[in-house]
């Protein structure tokens, strides 16, 4: 779920230049802010099965969201995109990490009862940066620290959204619909259902939103920019 405000922040297009290299090269690119070492924080908590990265996060020392974080960053079944591109949920745990984005709990209500980034737009360009020094958060619900699978899947489904797949444009049904997939591989009891809609069908779209409840994105338009051109 994303917010939306309109404001005129162009002057952060070098930001938005950079997000999109992070997709297209994997985001094999250092970021800076990038925490090499690990925190002096004590993460004996965590189930000894799981690969604890060198970075985490910059910032992050919640048990909870580093719980969360951690056992996104160990998902490695290749989840596949519209495009037939793969992605996992260490990509997804390593772009927040090397874009810097802090996980903040959204005790302000700012989402409304979801989880979200602010997304600012101007015309047909949008961002998730306020111009203002610092990287912006992605917010969670305070509601899923009750629990971790539905956690993880958040974490997923709001990073999916923080790297920008389809470049600095408004929110879709369609990335919606892709944001939804590819966390609902985290979350057993999501009861998304995604086999019998043709995403690039778009009535197929809104049936998708109908029978999934998600009734927020029904204003969403259809298509990115970049989807729409294939289709035409
Ligand atoms: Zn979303």
């Amino acid at each position: 779920m994303k917010q939306t405000l309109f404001v005129r922040l162009m002057f952060v297009a070098g930001t938005v230049w950079l997000a999109n290299q992070l997709w297209s090269t994997k985001l094999v690119g250092a970021m800076p802010e990038l925490k090499h070492a690990r925190p002096a924080i004590d993460l004996s908590f965590l189930p000894s099965n799981l690969v604890i990265p060198p970075a985490l996060p910059a910032g992050l020392e919640d048990p909870l969201l580093i719980e969360a974080w951690v056992r996104l960053y160990n998902h490695e079944t290749p989840i596949e995109l519209w495009d037939g591109t793969p992605i996992t949920g260490r990509i997804l745990a390593q772009a927040l990490v090397d874009l810097a984005i802090p996980l903040v709990w959204d005790i302000e209500g700012y989402c409304g009862n979801a989880s979200c980034s602010h997304q600012f737009c101007a015309g047909e360009t949008c961002v998730y940066e306020d111009g203002q020094p610092g990287v912006d958060p992605i917010h969670i619900n305070p509601l899923h620290a009750a629990d971790m699978e539905t956690l993880v899947a958040t974490l997923a489904h709001e990073s999916f959204h923080r790297m920008m797949p389809f470049g600095p444009v408004h929110d879709s049904k369609f990335e919606e619909f892709w944001a939804c997939k590819v966390s609902a591989a985290f979350d057993t009891r999501s009861g998304f259902t995604f086999d019998n809609y043709d995403p690039w069908m778009s009535g197929y779209l809104v049936l998708w939103i109908r029978d999934n409840g998600r009734t927020p994105y029904y204003s969403l338009p259809d298509y990115p920019p970049v989807i729409a051109a294939q289709l035409n």
